[in-house]
């Protein structure tokens, strides 16, 4: 196995997450195969009880954990399928250091940080790595060098340094290099997180600077004296104007190269070439000036914070990408249709409500889906955006004026309810329904045509679902549940509206660029 260990330094927000599953994809293309590991220094066991407004979005894998947003584009840049254990936190290592000390595993010693939490940390990104069977496995430490929360897993590193052969392990440090008033590339900040991780004993082999312009070649060779690295090991990794480049810039900069002399890669005749079809059609939207740019509705929550919906752009992107059009796309928040003027959804090309939880802001949500409907602008709902369309029929179709979610409290009609498996679940209100489901679909359907199949497989995270009870007379009244599993419904539809569809699960989690959400794809061309 061979270990690629990514850290940042100077601050956060540099792109280490993209720079790490960059350089995997680079692996990728050559043709070895990669695996990615997520550390967050924090103490959360996981991020399924986080605020999207402090950390962003909380992505969900296959098997149902709840993780760090870098697994979401670890899974979109490599095409893999990760699982909950590639996402290492401080809390999932003391939760099981502490459950071997209570069952006495460690035979009366004092249980310190050095060694049985370190140790414990380097079983479990050997075993992660083990598991997945890939020969590369990169490993992202969250948070900046320094911080006493990630002290313990640098740690850990520095003793797998020296475990490891020579060969089989590198430290890549990525870097701010800021441009002063007189254009000059300033490098101390590169220089003094260098020496943070030096004095930590350990030693970055290769500097990934991100900068505005292209390193100069007197800054690159400063870098190199003062971190005592070769100067071809110092990447520059200039903005680009999309994260998908981003492969393409560390490749140029010779980083392929380094790596494959560090690590002593052999060359492989065999080569992943589907990433070049990825850029072809980046390239493809950027030349032409005359595609279709059809204009996007999002009524959410957490409009104001670019990471919270984060695999719902990606996921539009990728559609877009398959369709050649260039979407706009407009954030609204939710509140702000609650008493306001809903018109302002006027001229727009489809609507989308993302997934929320708690009841704030979920009137202005159903009354942008009311317009949606009685407008006939292309709806795509996801999760609580299905929900939402069930309470709104419900309301102003059926009638039922005071419809509503148990979520938000007691209703005479509770379209929305909690099943009475996921009530008696353990923990707060019933736990959370996640990962992947196999869904049924009926033929005749847009479901049906959108997927193609009668059985298709994606992610969940929630707790609520259609009530049982209420579905045989909102079929009557016109929605069509175009998709099951077992008594949960998993998609419903509108087929008197050109397009009007809404999914129970996240489609936006399994989309990947090149492999579109069929269900993003389809909500895009029945803008165009
Ligand atoms: N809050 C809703 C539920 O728990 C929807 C969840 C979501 O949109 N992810 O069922």
């Amino acid at each position: 196995m061979k270990y690629i260990v990514v850290t940042g330094g100077v601050m956060s927000g540099l792109g280490k997450g993209i720079t790490t599953a960059s350089i995997g994809r680079l692996l990728k293309n050559r043709g070895y195969s990669v695996s990615a590991i997520k550390i967050d220094p924090y103490i959360n066991v996981d991020a399924g009880t986080m605020s999207p407004y402090q950390h962003g979005e909380v992505f969900v894998l296959g098997d149902g954990g709840e993780v760090d947003l870098d697994l979401g584009n670890y899974e979109r840049f490599l095409d893999v399928e990760l699982t909950r254990e590639h996402n290492i936190t401080t809390g999932k290592v003391y939760q099981s250091v502490i459950a071997k000390e209570r069952r006495g595993d460690y035979l009366g010693k004092t249980v310190q940080i050095i060694p049985h939490i370190t140790d414990e940390i380097k079983s479990q990104i050997r075993q992660v790595a083990k598991r997945s069977g890939a020969e590369v496995c990169l490993i992202e430490i969250g948070g900046t060098v320094g911080d006493i929360e990630s002290m313990p897993f640098l740690e850990a590193i520095r003793q797998m340094k020296m475990e490891e052969r020579k060969e089989d392990m590198l430290l890549v440090h990525v870097t701010l290099v800021p441009t002063d008033a007189q254009g000059e590339q300033k490098t101390k900040p590169t220089q003094h997180s260098v020496k943070e991780l030096r004095e930590l004993g350990l030693h970055a082999d290769l500097i990934v600077a991100r900068c505005h312009q292209p390193l100069k070649e007197e800054t690159k060779k400063k870098i190199a004296l003062f971190c005592n690295v070769p100067q071809k090991a110092v990447i520059s990794a200039v903005d680009v104007d999309d994260v998908y480049r981003v492969p393409s810039v560390l490749e140029q900069e010779g980083m392929f190269d380094c790596l494959r002399t560090l690590l002593g890669l052999k060359p492989r005749d065999v080569k992943d070439t589907s990433w070049d079809g990825v850029i072809a059609e980046l390239d493809a939207l950027k030349s032409n000036g005359r595609l279709k740019q059809p204009r996007i509705a999002i009524v959410g929550k957490y409009t104001h914070f670019v990471d919270t919906y984060i695999s719902i752009r990606e996921a539009i992107k990728h559609a877009a990408m398959a369709c050649k059009c260039v979407p706009h796309l407009s954030w609204i928040e939710a509140e702000s249709l609650e008493n306001g003027d809903v018109d302002v959804l006027r001229g727009y090309d489809g609507i989308l409500v993302p997934g929320g939880f708690g009841s704030r802001g979920t009137e202005g949500k159903i009354r942008a889906i009311q317009y949606a409907r009685e407008h006939d602008i292309p709806y795509l709902g996801l999760c609580l955006g299905m929900q939402l369309a069930v309470v709104e029929f419900a309301r102003n179709v059926v009638g039922w004026k005071d419809a509503a979610s148990s979520e938000w409290g007691e209703s005479a009609h509770p379209v929305i309810d909690l099943l009475p498996e996921q009530k008696n679940a353990e923990g707060l209100g019933g736990t959370m329904r996640l990962g992947n489901y196999e869904i049924e679909i009926a033929e005749g359907t847009l479901a049906h045509r959108i997927y193609g199949t009668k059985k298709i497989v994606e992610r969940h995270r929630h707790r609520y679902e259609v009530n049982p009870k209420y579905i045989p007379i909102l079929r009557e009244k016109g929605i069509v549940f175009s998709g099951w599993h077992h008594n949960r419904m998993e998609l419903m539809e509108l087929p008197q509206n050109r397009f009007f569809i809404a999914s129970q699960f996240h489609p936006e989690f399994r989309s990947r660029p090149g492999k579109p959400a069929p269900m993003f794809r389809a909500f895009l061309e029945a803008m165009l």
